[in-house]
Formats: structure tokens, sequence, C-alpha cells
């Protein structure tokens, strides 16, 4: 099969799972906020193909095509839920879900974080990136902030199309490729360098899917504390939960729900963890890049 024979196999497959209707789902039970995908721009030129080659795609396509999931979840082998160190640092990590009710921003958090000299680690999903291409770029250029991978349409990463919270995890392994590279290169091309760490919408992968992230150059980000539940929790739920952190806490919380409690725990609780020695840290600072 010719090149441009593959990539329009691609673009046809993104197509199709876009034709998938997700249901939005009530915040309460969801640790991120789901929401109705949009069709993630797969036009992207060869020339920005920087992880993933089409050589590398058809190495994995034969690799996993007959693949049997055996796990389901957030966490497990492959998933990085601390960071490798027994130094008093935290990594706080705010995910930007986009979409019908995820495309906010908490202007007050990130504010609060600026002013505080508060580095953390932000997961732009594509269709936020999408929204807010300006922002993303000034984020993106504060040396505070790293700015790593949310997926193209914040779907659960499965290899057969399984559901989480009502949200329809991606389909097959193409589909599974095109969640993670999609919006890799919108990235990329957006700021001007490639994510290093994936986060799935949901947080929830099969085995399969997790190692076909990290084959196309993405280690999986997952989470040691659920600091906001889908920023669904109040202000003292929010600065309880930051307040579990440990030596090597990975922190999830979301900076696209300005109208929830998450700035206002998180500005309680940073206080509180600075004086029990705690400083904040970037992942990219404290986990080595993957040698494959
Ligand atoms: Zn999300």
């Amino acid at each position: 099969m010719n090149k441009s024979k593959k990539i329009a196999t691609l673009v046809m497959t993104v197509a199709v799972c876009s034709m998938i209707v997700t249901a939005c789902q009530s915040k309460q039970t969801s640790p991120t906020e789901p929401s109705e995908p949009k069709k993630a721009d797969a036009q992207t030129s060869p020339k920005d193909q920087t992880t993933s080659d089409e050589n590398q795609i058809k190495a994995i396509r034969s690799q996993f095509q007959n693949a049997t999931p055996t796990q389901w979840g957030e966490k497990m082998s492959g998933i990085i839920s601390k960071l490798p160190t027994n130094e008093k640092v935290i990594a706080l990590t705010f995910d930007a879900c986009g979409g019908k009710h995820g495309d906010g921003y908490d202007a007050e958090l990130i504010q609060f974080l600026q002013e505080n000299q508060i580095p953390a680690t932000l997961f732009l999903n594509a269709r936020w990136i999408e929204s807010h291409p300006e922002l993303t770029k000034q984020l993106a250029n504060n040396p505070l902030f790293e700015i790593e991978n949310h997926g193209s349409e914040h779907r659960p990463l499965s290899i057969n199309g399984r559901s989480v919270y009502g949200i329809q995890g991606t389909k097959n392994l193409d589909a599974i490729i095109q969640e993670v590279i999609v919006n890799h290169r919108l990235i990329e091309k957006t700021i001007g360098k490639a994510p290093r760490f994936f986060r799935a919408g949901t947080a929830y992968y099969d085995d399969i899917a997790v190692q076909v992230a990290k084959q196309l150059g993405e280690q999986i980000a997952g989470f040691h504390i659920t600091g906001d539940a889908g920023a669904t929790f109040n202000q003292v739920q929010v600065k309880n939960a930051v307040l579990q952190a440990k030596p090597g806490s990975i922190i999830l919380l979301h900076m696209n729900q300005p109208k929830g409690d998450t700035a206002e725990g998180v500005k309680e609780a940073i206080p509180l963890l600075k004086k029990q020695g705690y400083r904040f840290v970037k992942m990219d600072q404290y986990i080595p890049a993957q040698s494959s």
C-alpha cells in the first residue's frame, strides 16, 4: 500500500469514529469532564509527523492487530501514577477536556499559579486547543507550564470500544492511534514542541492501548490523587484531596471548569503544602524520556 493510500485509510477511520454519538455524562460520576466528541482534524500534513511516521504505524498495526486486552482501568503497569522520587515534590496536573461542556478556561486558577510561581503540567485536548489556539501558545511560552496530550476526541483508550462513564472508548487499533497522534501533531504544530505524556479522556485504558501509546512515543500519565473529581468537588473537598499528597504524587485536577471550585480549593491547599516542605514540579522534570 502506498503512503497516500495509508493516510487516506487513517482519515477514513477518524471519520467513521466521529460518527459515533457519545452521550454527555453527569459530572458526578466522572473524574474528568466528559462531553460530546467532535471530529478532530486529521488533515495533518505528513511533514508534521515527527513521532509516528507511516512505517511506525504499520509496525504497530502488525504487532497489535490481533492483541486481546486483559486489563482495564486507571492504574496498571505502564501508567505513571507517581514521580519516581522520595523528595517532597508534587506534580499538579490540570486537564482541559474541550467539547460542548468542557471548553472553559479557569483564568483565576492559572493566574494564581503564575502569581505564586507554581509549576504545573497541562493536559490539553485537541478540541480545547482548537477553541483556544492563542491561549495555548501563551501557556506554552510560560516556563512554569508544560503542555501535554489529553487526546484528540477525549475518549477512553480501548482496542475494542469499551466504554466508561457512558463515554464510548476508541473502537479499534487505528482509533487508538488516531486518538494519540492527531492531537500530538496539533500540539506540535501549535506550540512548536511535541508532547511527551498522554492522558486519555476519562483516564481509562486497556493494557494494549497503554502499549500502543508508548510505542507512539508518549508515556501514559496516570494520577495518584483525584483532586477535583471532574471539577465536581467543592472547595473543602478539593483542599482535602490535594492535602492527601505524598512525595511524588501526581494530582489530577481541571483547568476548564471556571464555575467549579477547583481554583478555590487549590489556593487553600498550596500554602499548607508549602508549609509542610513540599514544592511543585512539572512531570518532565522527574520522568526520564523513554528509551525506545
Ligand atoms: Zn478530560
